[in-house]
């Protein structure tokens, strides 16, 4: 999900519906209480048996997984037999942030001979790297089966847009924007609450019709798109207030702090600029995605790979400004007539916004696929490339020293000692910490929170299923909707035959395991939506949205980088709303760091290099970014 909230208000919207056209027909009803299952995608992988950390490390017993074919990538048996001769990186999640980065790091270390030593005294060859993924929300199936890992935040991903990319939050109109939301969220609560007092009390509901009262109307399905919803809310009290602990009040004030500046103090200048670097890193995500699928057919299908994505706009200057952007990042994007639109995706016929009053711009490099099917495919390959996925949540972090002299002092390296909640202790040479919403946190058990200063945003996602009867009518291969589209901040796409999906808001509550009380607009204007344009999916229930929270870096740009204060930490994180369509690219720029590292040279320094070839410079991304600049230089 991503992109500004439409701003216009356009008041009169009900639509003429045109007849559907024979393409449409094929997906005109839904099942009553559709079955959760998708025709075309790979079960997801499993977690090693022997996956809580702490007990002796087995080989990943990932379905297809086969031995290491890396000699650098070291077994966790020899690890154990040898453990001086093996350098440990320890991965803190394992959504796609982490697992990019173990795919990208497997690849590099497969085909890098270390010249120096950073684990030694002598110079030797290291010769063995252990990769290892430590994932805390795998779900158990039954007892005595490994456990699977279910993608929790990256399931909600389909759309990969480098047209959206461009867009930054961090501007002053967003600021406001993000103030009028709050306030419009907050009538509409109570909007909602009254109209639900009205309609439960019969007496209350005949006071209101006797005095002329619409019932309740005013928020009623139809009328309610007459504006746009809004797109982000902020529950103040519930970031700062009694219920957050210390930390994470921290992590809101830091987040704060550096939005404002951002916003406010760098200006729309360099908004800009962060918004070409979005785009860039979203043009080099859709080529490592494109290299992946065009080499293997079958993942193509398992992700339900498509091209080409609609984004609706409420007045005509938007529809035009988002052709030029896009235009002025050398992405392709044309305006449609309305005929060529629906055309394109009969169900854009169904939006009841009246008058035709819709604008729809074409950009045809966006690609819509399964981010959860994807990663669950690079699991699966960077396991038989010999990286190590083990279950468990981490809720402990030290840096200690290491004592491997034959003396048994300390050689003065450090190491990262990671605990997890069932008490079992690993150690790590380098750290990366990837776990999204909860990477702050973490930084902050070791004191070095400053550098990571995103906070969890909230999300919803409602996904539909078309009844298996009508599965039939859909062509082998064709995804349920013919082109994803976007309409006021909320993301409709497909990638399968069976499914559709809408995604969208973004809601400052707090962090997840405490937010769940606190009310949201989202599901009730997602399934509004959904049974506009899905007519037929009359069973789509409200309750059924998934809440999910993205990782917002306050100057939008992600956090990819060593750590200068903490030699060998390395943070990935802060993708917010664009994960799947910069992760990829950022997950392989944060392994060139760690290869740095590994080969004795500064991973802070000079630019990486992107799989498109061009560069960024890594200050950019660098976590210390946010570390005012004169103290930077003492650190680095
Ligand atoms: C509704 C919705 C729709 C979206 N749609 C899109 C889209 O269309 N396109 C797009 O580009 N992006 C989209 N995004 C954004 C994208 O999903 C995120 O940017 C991305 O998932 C972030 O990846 P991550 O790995 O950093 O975090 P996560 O996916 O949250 O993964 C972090 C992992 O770390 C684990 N973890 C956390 N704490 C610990 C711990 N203490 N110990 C061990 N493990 C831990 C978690 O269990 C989790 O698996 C969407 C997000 C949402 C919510």
């Amino acid at each position: 999900m991503h992109g500004y909230p439409c701003l216009s208000i356009l008041s009169q919207l009900a639509f003429i519906i045109p007849t559907y056209n024979d393409q449409a027909a094929r997906v005109s009803s839904f099942a009553p209480s559709p079955p959760l299952v998708t025709t075309n995608r790979p079960p997801p992988p499993h977690f090693s048996s022997q996956s809580l950390f702490g007990r002796p490390f087995s080989t990943t017993t990932t379905p297809t997984a086969t031995t290491p074919t890396s000699s650098s990538l070291g077994s966790s048996q020899e690890t154990n037999a040898s453990p001086t001769s093996s350098i440990r990186i320890g991965i803190v999640g394992g959504g796609i942030g982490g697992v990019s980065v173990a795919h990208a790091l497997a690849k590099r270390l497969a085909t890098t001979t270390f010249a120096t030593t950073t684990n030694n005294n002598n110079n030797n060859n290291i010769g063995k790297t252990e990769i290892v993924v430590l994932e805390g929300d795998v779900q158990p199936v039954e007892p005595g089966q490994p456990p699977l890992w279910t993608a929790a935040t990256a399931r909600n991903a389909n759309s990969i847009v480098p047209g959206a990319a461009m867009h930054v939050f961090s501007r002053p109109a967003v600021l406001a924007q993000v103030l009028q939301d709050t306030a419009v969220d907050w009538y509409r609560q109570q909007c909602t609450t009254l109209q639900g007092m009205v309609q439960n009390h019969p007496t209350i509901q005949k006071w209101v019709s006797s005095a002329g009262g619409a019932n309740g109307t005013e928020t009623s399905a139809a009328t309610m798109f007459d504006t746009p919803p809004p797109y982000f809310a902020c529950h103040l009290l519930r970031c700062v207030g009694p219920s957050a602990t210390h930390d994470e009040r921290m992590s809101f004030v830091r987040y704060l702090t550096q939005f404002l500046y951002a916003t406010v103090w760098l200006g729309p200048a360099a908004a800009d600029e962060r918004g070409r670097v979005m785009c860039q890193l979203a043009k080099a995500n859709r080529n490592l995605y494109l290299e992946s699928v065009n080499a293997n057919a079958t993942l193509q299908a398992a992700v339900g790979h498509s091209q080409g994505f609609l984004s609706i706009h409420r007045s005509l200057a938007k529809a035009q400004n988002a052709v030029t952007e896009a235009h002025e990042h050398g992405e392709e994007a044309d305006l449609l007539e309305w005929e060529q639109a629906v055309e394109a995706e009969p169900r854009l016929a169904n939006i009841p916004i009246k008058d035709n009053k819709l604008h729809v711009v074409r950009r045809g490099n966006d690609y819509t696929a399964s981010c959860e099917s994807f990663i669950h495919n690079w699991i699966q390959e960077s396991s038989a490339m010999g990286v190590q996925y083990l279950s468990g949540k981490v809720d402990g972090l030290q840096v200690v020293d290491s004592t491997t002299t034959a003396s048994g002092g300390s050689n003065g390296k450090k190491k990262y000692r990671v605990k997890a909640t069932d008490g079992s202790v690993q150690e790590f040479d380098l750290l990366v910490l990837a776990s999204g919403v909860t990477t702050p946190l973490l930084a902050s058990l070791l004191g070095v929170g400053n550098y990571c200063p995103t906070y969890p945003l909230r999300g919803f996602s409602l996904t539909f299923f078309a009844p298996v009867d009508d599965t039939k009518k859909v062509k082998e291969q064709e995804n349920l909707l013919h082109q994803p589209f976007s309409i006021d901040a909320m993301y409709c796409t497909s990638v399968s035959t069976r499914m559709a999906r809408l995604a969208g808001f973004g809601e400052f509550v707090g962090y997840r395991d405490k937010s769940a009380s606190v009310p949201s607009l989202g599901p009730t204007v997602l399934s509004r939506y959904a049974r506009s344009v899905f007519p037929d999916a009359l069973h789509v229930r409200t309750e059924a949205a998934l809440a999910c929270f993205r990782p917002a870096s306050p100057d939008d740009l992600p956090l990819v980088g060593e750590v200068p204060s903490m030699p060998g930490l390395f943070l990935h994180t802060g993708h917010g709303t664009l994960g799947w369509t910069t992760g990829l690219a950022t997950g392989d720029c944060l392994a060139q760091a760690v290869v740095d590292h590994l080969e004795g040279r500064s991973s802070q320094e000079g630019a990486f290099t992107l799989a498109d070839e061009s560069t960024i410079e890594r200050s950019t991304l660098s976590p210390s970014r946010f570390i005012p600049r004169a103290k930077r230089k003492s650190l680095v």
